[in-house]
Order: C-alpha cells, then structure tokens, then sequence
C-alpha cells in the first residue's frame, strides 16, 4: 500500500512520515509541504529522524495523490477542499485529521467521500475513541441534574480552540442526552455571567508547554462528581491511529467514516 503524507515537516507529519517508515507492507510514496517551505527538498527518513529514505519533501500535492492509494492530511484547514477535490479526482483514500474545518471545508469532505473513502476524525488516539463512547453513555445515564463541562488542553502552538477533540466530545455528550450541541453549547465566559443555565455543556481551554493533548469530561452533580480523562502522552498515539486509518482503507466503498469505524467500535 501507497501511503503519501502532505504537512511532511509538520509535528504529525514528521511522526507519519516515521510511522510509515516502520510499518511493514507500506510504501512512503512521498511527502509534500507548503510552497516556499524551509523544509521542502529535506529527504523524508531525516525529517522523521531515520535513515536517510532517498525521497524529498516536495510542493506538488496533485503528483502526490496520482502516486498515493492514501493520503494522510495532517496540516492546516485551507488546504483542506483542495486536498479533498484531489482525492476523489484521482481516486486515493484520505485520512483527514486536520481540526478547525469550516462549514465550507466539510462540504468538499462530505463530497469527497462520494467518491472515494474518506476516513475523518479530531482524534485518532484508541483512548480517545473509547472516550467518546463512554462519555456518551454516562451523559444518557447521569442527565440534566449533572451540569457538563469539558476541560482540555493543549501545547502552546495549537492554532484552534476548543480542540477538535474537545468538540467531538461534547457532540458525544450532546448526542446521549439527545440535544443539539449548537444550542446547548457554552464556550466563553468571561465577567458578569450570571448563573449556570441547567442543559448547557461548557468548554474550557488552557494551552501552554508541549502537552500532546488532554481532556476531561466532567459531571458535575449535587454533592458528586464524575471525571472521565484521557491524557496523550505522546503524538504517536495520533500517528499510529492515521496509519491504521490509512491501511483500513483498502478495499472500502466511497463514503465518510470516523476512527469508531475503523476501530469496530461501532
Ligand atoms: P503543524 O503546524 O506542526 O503542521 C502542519 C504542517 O502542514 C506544517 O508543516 C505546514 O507547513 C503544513 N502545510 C500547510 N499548508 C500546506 C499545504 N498546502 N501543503 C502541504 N503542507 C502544508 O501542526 P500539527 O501539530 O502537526 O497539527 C496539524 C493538524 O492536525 C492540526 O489541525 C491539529 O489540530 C491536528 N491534529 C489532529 C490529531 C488527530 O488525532 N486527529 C492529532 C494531533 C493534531
């Protein structure tokens, strides 16, 4: 299987790039960053930290796709309808963990993934998936006498809040007490609030050093509380869930599926 990897010498690139590498039965078919990047020419195994691999970053991204049977996107949420369009036009797989999409860059995903397989997910982390189930379950159990609020953070360089994972949660909780997380959602305060309106699901977000990514969902009750964590203490969770994305891949039909699909977490 052809595995490319466009953001290359980003933080998750780097660490696809590794993954790749490693695995037996996959082909690095190359990697590709941003037009002028300081990194573009670097051979792929020294910007992952291995031997030398014979292959440079380049900026051709529709050359990439024409190589590739997936793509695996980790970058920035500009890149993303056209990234999408180049999938379904040379027909390669995508794995999408870029977070911070706008409604528009979802519509290319969405069609996309009418014409081939497109797996998305804010985390790809094992833990993090078996979260979201749990989450779920425990708002459906626990309802409005517990007020929700959800608690992440991340390193100093994340460019988007609350995280992608942050949100999935929350649609998580949402979806158990069967509510529309729009209008139940809470996401700034600041100065004169006034109370805790029962329903509502707040977020919280701190960012600071090099935290690969935490997250709490906590019920709060009358005398009780729930918390339910998940702390990523290294991106190669993420790495490793995109590459079994990627390999899960093979042989599916056009369609959007999420990292429970992959894991048969239903
Ligand atoms: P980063 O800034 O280190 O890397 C992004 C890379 O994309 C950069 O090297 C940038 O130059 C490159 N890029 C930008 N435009 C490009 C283009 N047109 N073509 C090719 N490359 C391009 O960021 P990061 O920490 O690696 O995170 C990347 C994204 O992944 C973020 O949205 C982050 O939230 C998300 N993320 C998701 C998961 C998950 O499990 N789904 C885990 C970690 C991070």
């Amino acid at each position: 299987m052809k595995i490319g990897i466009v953001g290359c010498a980003g933080r998750m690139g780097r660490m696809l790039l590794g993954e790749v590498i490693a695995q037996d039965g996959l082909v690095l078919s190359g990697g590709t960053e941003s037009p002028g990047h300081e990194n573009l020419s670097d051979d792929l195994g020294v910007l992952a930290g291995v031997a030398s691999q014979g292959i440079i970053a380049g900026d051709d991204t529709s050359a990439l796709f024409d190589a590739s049977d997936v793509v695996i996107d980790f970058t920035v949420p500009a890149t993303t309808e056209t990234h999408a369009a180049l999938a379904a036009k040379h027909q390669t797989a995508l794995v999408i963990g870029t977070t911070g999409l706008s409604a528009e860059d979802q519509a290319a995903v969405e069609t996309a993934a009418q014409k081939v397989a497109v797996v998305q997910a804010a985390n790809m982390s094992v833990g993090v998936n078996v979260l979201l189930g749990l989450a779920e379950r425990a708002a459906g159990l626990l309802g409005d006498d517990y007020d929700i609020e959800i608690v992440e953070m991340h390193h100093r360089h994340k460019i988007d809040a609350p995280s992608g994972t942050a949100l999935a949660l929350g649609k998580a909780v949402a979806a158990g007490r069967n509510v529309d997380l729009e209008q139940q959602s809470v996401r700034v305060r600041d100065g004169h609030t006034g109370a805790r309106k029962t329903g509502t699901i707040g977020f919280a977000t701190l960012r600071g050093g090099d935290v690969a990514g935490d997250h709490t969902v906590m019920f709060a009750g009358d005398g009780e509380r729930i918390e339910l964590t998940h702390k990523a203490s290294s991106r190669s969770v993420f790495a490793k869930g995109a590459v079994r994305a990627a390999r899960w891949t093979e042989g599916q039909k056009p369609g959007l599926y999420s990292m429970r699909d992959v894991l048969g977490l239903g």
